[in-house]
């Protein structure tokens, strides 16, 4: 993941420019609600298309990603890939019930059955691979800082750190990643809530991924900036019920093709890439 200042300043500019055109774009269809093919008895691709809904679990709070609009619809990258799924089992965008996933929320709101799918900046990894399945990654984020505007602490990266307060989010791979540099860390629900103890001083940093810092920088323009230095890799998966594995390769399968015909692209322009520059998407893990 690169991110591009003279780019951002660029992009933030055009948007600005374009203020309407974006604000038209962005609530268009960006892609079609097939007839499904038939899915076989008994499979949850069955189910849902079925019944014509799904339940997606995103976060609310995250410009880019997951962020309410006034409808309470969240908005961003995750939303998209989550009405990709959607449409592929022919289920329309005003057929998905949003509901909020903070991080430590996600496991256990996919083991109790409370949402089909959960798509939130969701980092694949063992210990989660114990209790839910992931397929994707459809996106690599990294580990990174926010400071204040100016960074009055002068912190380059993770190693200055020690001896310094740090908010971010229990629940979180953030969270664990960050005690190998400082213990004094505050954990609350929603990276949001972070914002208010790194005005304050209370903080000295925020810590998560890159693209989400991005997105809380861009939303309070002027007060905050990315230190810009990536610790650790995130790669982004779908998180869905344990060992469902029809599932998770039809949706393996859904974004393959998505990054294949350039569907990928379009999701990721119309959202996250208004401010950031757009990578090749990772290679999809069929474990
Ligand atoms: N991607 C990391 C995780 O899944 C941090 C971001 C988040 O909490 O959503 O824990």
């Amino acid at each position: 993941m690169r991110l591009n200042k003279g780019f951002v300043a660029a992009a933030a500019a055009a948007v600005m420019v374009l203020g309407l055109t974006a604000c038209t774009d962005s609530s268009a269809p960006a892609v079609d609600v097939e007839t499904p093919a038939a899915f076989d008895e008994g499979t949850t691709m069955k189910k849902l298309a079925d019944a014509g809904e799904i339940t997606i679990g995103t976060k609310f709070d995250q410009p880019l990603f997951g962020l309410a609009n006034p409808d309470n619809v969240p908005e961003g990258f995750d939303a998209e890939i989550g009405k990709l799924v959607a449409a592929k089992l022919g289920i329309q965008p005003d057929k998905i019930k949003w509901v909020e996933t903070v991080s430590a929320n996600r496991e256990p709101f996919i083991q109790n059955g409370q949402v089909d799918l959960v798509v939130a900046t969701y980092t694949i990894n063992d210990a989660r691979k114990q209790v839910v399945s992931f397929a994707g990654p459809y996106y690599q984020a990294g580990q990174d800082l926010l400071v204040l505007d100016g960074n009055p602490d002068g912190i380059q990266s993770v190693d200055d750190l020690a001896g310094k307060s740090v908010c971010t989010v229990s629940g979180s791979t953030s969270e664990k990643n960050v005690l190998q540099y400082t213990s004094d860390i505050i954990a609350t629900d929603t990276y949001s809530n972070c914002l208010e103890p790194l005005r304050n001083g209370t903080v000295a940093a925020v810590t998560t991924d890159n693209v989400i810092l991005a997105g809380l920088a861009d939303q309070n323009e002027g007060e905050f900036e990315v230190v810009g230095k990536p610790f650790t890799e995130e790669p982004y998966g779908i998180g869905l019920a344990l060992d469902d594995t029809e599932f998770r390769t039809f949706i393996n399968d859904v974004l393959q093709d998505a990054e294949d015909d350039g569907t990928w692209d379009k999701l990721w322009e119309k959202t996250a890439g208004k401010i950031l520059d757009t990578p090749t998407p990772p290679t999809i893990d069929r474990y």
